[in-house]
């Protein structure tokens, strides 16, 4: 056991006898996630840490003793959503002053916003970042015990921190992070800024983390990085490429479905196709991040590839597997894209036909190469081909969705909706269904048939 990890298990002692003798009452905690998949898992850290030392957890972020809230600086208007909540929190807190409201995650990386938050919400207890999350228990304990502010921000990650405790937020399944971080630099991107390098986890730690929580009742995996493609490239001990991690994890016994996300058009290679192809627990859904159909916005976002090797990859994959759902993301807008560029993205999309498409308006993020460049675009510009996209991307989702009306399929049941009458379950091409409820519950797989097709989503029927 490394010593940062007996350590942290030493402050979460301290802090199970602190509650227990500090509150006359179970305190609650609610974590409040912004952002992407990693932040996601990162709050069930959180999560797991505060239930283990005597929280509760509840949805109401002015009746919780302890807000966390998991901030992303992706987006520009993330900071506006984040503040104006903070900013909601402060009647709450004046009502109770033991009250502890903390901030953590990637835009509490940035020096500026951990000054904004010190000058404006003085209310703010803890802050840390991104690379010492492992040491949320400590930085918890001192808040507690000694009743003072906590800023606490680095800027280099240390080490990987293996087995803290963790808290899923769904019993049937859940994210796994094989690395940490980004080399790639896109110029729009701030995530290697505020995530750092890419550091790996050790193939062993990440198998038996997933056979714990396929021990616990998990059926699906998410395999999680920035760039999952380019896992195990900085291990020094072993020799593991992010296709022999997914090899070894779709094989282990009990598991029912394997995903993974974000990969990189640059480093998808064939053999990954090829793995995907043949095995029977990984999905047949591939999430490509294409971004721009414009060789001159590619090479302008340093992503490091052309349209034609894109398309290359996804002809690829047609050929190879059959069915297979292929979803993307596109910016629109980034500075210079002229008509001609914004048509080779429509183009793109025309020719593959995504199953589905993220679609985001380009946003500046300073401290990165493109908010600094010439040429940004007006908003109404932006917002107008924002529309036309979306339009197409329909089209297409109509088209193919009507393709699978009459198919039997396996899904995953995630949800119950619709005045709760209608079950939500996920199928392996990551489409969802609704369908009536039966007596099957949450966590269940059934076989269905689809019925009807409303663009990215079916209405079917469970199979008796
Ligand atoms: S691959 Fe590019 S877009 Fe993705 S996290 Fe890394 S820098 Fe950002």
């Amino acid at each position: 056991m490394s010593d940062l990890k007996i350590e942290q298990y030493e402050y979460i002692e301290k802090l199970k006898r602190i509650v227990k003798n500090n509150y006359l009452e179970t305190p609650s905690f609610c974590v409040v996630t912004f952002g992407c998949q990693m932040n996601a898992k990162d709050s069930e850290k959180l999560a797991g840490i505060l239930e283990l030392v005597g929280f509760r957890e509840i949805i109401d972020e002015n009746a919780a003793d302890i807000v966390i809230f998991n901030t992303c600086t992706v987006r520009e208007n993330a900071n506006n959503r984040l503040y104006g909540r903070i900013g909601q929190l402060k009647t709450s807190f004046y009502k109770n002053e033991n009250k502890i409201i903390g901030i953590c995650g990637c835009m509490m990386q940035e020096k500026s916003e951990v000054e904004y938050v010190k000058k404006k919400y003085p209310y703010v207890k803890l802050i840390f970042g991104t690379f010492n999350l492992f040491k949320f228990a400590e930085i918890l304990y001192e808040v507690i015990s000694k009743d003072k502010k906590v800023y606490e921000v680095i800027d280099k990650p240390i080490e990987i921190v293996e087995n803290l405790p963790m808290k899923n937020k769904y019993s049937f399944k859940c994210g796994v992070n094989i690395m940490y971080g980004c080399n790639n630099f896109c110029s729009y991107c701030i995530v290697p800024y505020v995530r750092g390098r890419e550091r790996s986890r050790n193939a062993d730690d990440i198998i038996d983390e997933i056979k714990l929580h396929i021990k616990n009742g998990v059926k699906e995996i998410m395999l999680l990085g920035q760039n999952v493609n380019s896992y195990g490239n900085d291990l020094k001990d072993e020799k593991c490429s992010f296709k022999d991690i997914l090899l070894r994890v779709s094989n282990i016994e009990g598991l029912y479905r394997l995903r993974f996300m974000t990969s990189h058009p640059k480093d998808f290679s064939y053999d990954l196709i090829d793995v995907i192809k043949k095995s029977k627990t990984i999905c047949k859904h591939i999430h490509l991040p294409v971004q721009s159909g414009s060789n001159k916005i590619l090479n302008s976002m340093n992503r490091k590839y052309t349209r034609e090797h894109y398309l290359d990859i996804i002809n690829h994959i047609k050929s190879e597997i059959e069915n297979i759902s292929i979803t993307t993301d596109i910016i629109v807008g980034y500075p210079t894209e002229t008509e001609d560029d914004f048509n080779d993205t429509i183009d793109l999309i025309k020719q593959v036909e995504f199953d589905s498409v993220f679609t985001f308006k380009y946003s500046k993020r300073e401290g990165t190469k493109a908010a600094l460049m010439d040429g940004h675009i007006a908003d109404d510009i932006v917002s107008k081909r924002f529309d036309r996209l979306l339009e197409v991307v329909r089209e297409i989702a109509d088209k193919k969705t009507k393709q699978y009306i009459g198919i039997e399929s396996e899904a995953l049941i995630e949800d119950i909706e619709i005045d709760k009458k209608m079950f939500v379950g996920r199928l392996d091409n990551n489409y969802l269904v609704y369908f009536p409820m039966s007596k099957k519950n949450i966590g269940d797989v059934v076989r269905v048939r689809l019925k009807e097709a409303h663009n990215f989503y079916f209405v079917g029927e469970e199979i008796v």
